[in-house]
């Protein structure tokens, strides 16, 4: 099993990150390696998706330290932060509708990260998009644009990938097929956090977990080793 290392790929230090004057995250250790599926489970308004915008870049104030690869990374341009190699998958996918989907996928390679992925890759994991290259990412349904929004994170050749609610108001059996893909990403030994509100399916996937409550970590480990119980109590914060 994948283990972080004495020094994880990607780990935030003592993170805080601001809206105004309010605290959404408030010093939050957390750490992904490489080959190493991690989740954030929490609930609404824990503080998920602000700690992926400070990850990504688009946070507006954050404190702390976020090293990766042993850099800093507070404070560099989201672009910068990309074509270093930490992609975001965003919630809602944010395609261009009217590209097709081999134009969108071409974004994820745009980035001109050289690596192994490349569309060959992206067919064998998706044979429905190679099929559908040609058609507006717009006409496709939920499922395969979430494939498109994959497709074109992996495209980029991550070293760490953001997922954010990749499973958002897909049908089960979609998200069934999207999720035994985790493991074959994990393999190439990309670090893959996921945010998730299927806390079931997010805690199956992960080797890793953090619980937020309201910003802050108020559980981490290894599925295995932590009851349900114990899972729903920080959830709620009982
Ligand atoms: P959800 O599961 O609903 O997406 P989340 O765990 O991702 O929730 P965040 O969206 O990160 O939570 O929100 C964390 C806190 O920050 C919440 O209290 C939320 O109201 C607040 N917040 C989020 N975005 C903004 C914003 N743009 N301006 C001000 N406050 C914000």
């Amino acid at each position: 099993m994948a283990t972080t290392a004495a020094r994880p790929l990607l780990a935030a230090e003592g993170v805080s990150v601001f809206y105004g004057k309010f605290r959404a995250i408030d010093h939050v250790d957390i750490a992904v390696g490489a080959g190493e599926v991690v989740s954030i489970i929490g609930a609404n308004g824990a503080g998920k998706s602000t700690l992926l915008k400070a990850i990504i870049g688009q946070a507006d104030r954050v404190e702390g330290t976020i090293a990766y690869d042993g850099s800093n990374i507070v404070n560099r341009s989201t672009e910068a932060i990309v074509a270093s190699g930490i992609m975001l998958v965003p919630e809602g996918r944010r395609l261009f509708p009217s590209l097709t989907v081999e134009e969108n996928l071409r974004l994820g390679r745009d980035v001109g990260r050289r690596g192994e992925i490349d569309f060959a890759d992206v067919w064998r994991l998706f044979p429905i998009l190679q099929e559908r290259r040609r058609q507006k990412a717009g006409s496709l349904s939920g499922g395969q644009q979430q494939m498109v929004a994959l497709g074109r994170a992996l495209l980029a050749n991550p070293r760490i990938l953001l997922c954010d609610e990749i499973s958002l108001g897909l049908a089960p059996l979609v998200v069934n097929e999207l999720y035994t893909l985790i493991p074959q990403i994990k393999n190439r030994g990309i670090g893959i956090l996921i945010v998730e509100q299927d806390i079931e399916r997010s805690l199956t996937v992960a080797d890793r977990f953090y619980c937020l409550l309201e910003g802050k970590v108020s559980l981490a480990g290894r599925p295995a080793e932590v009851s349900r119980d114990l899972v729903m109590k920080h959830y709620f914060g009982l």
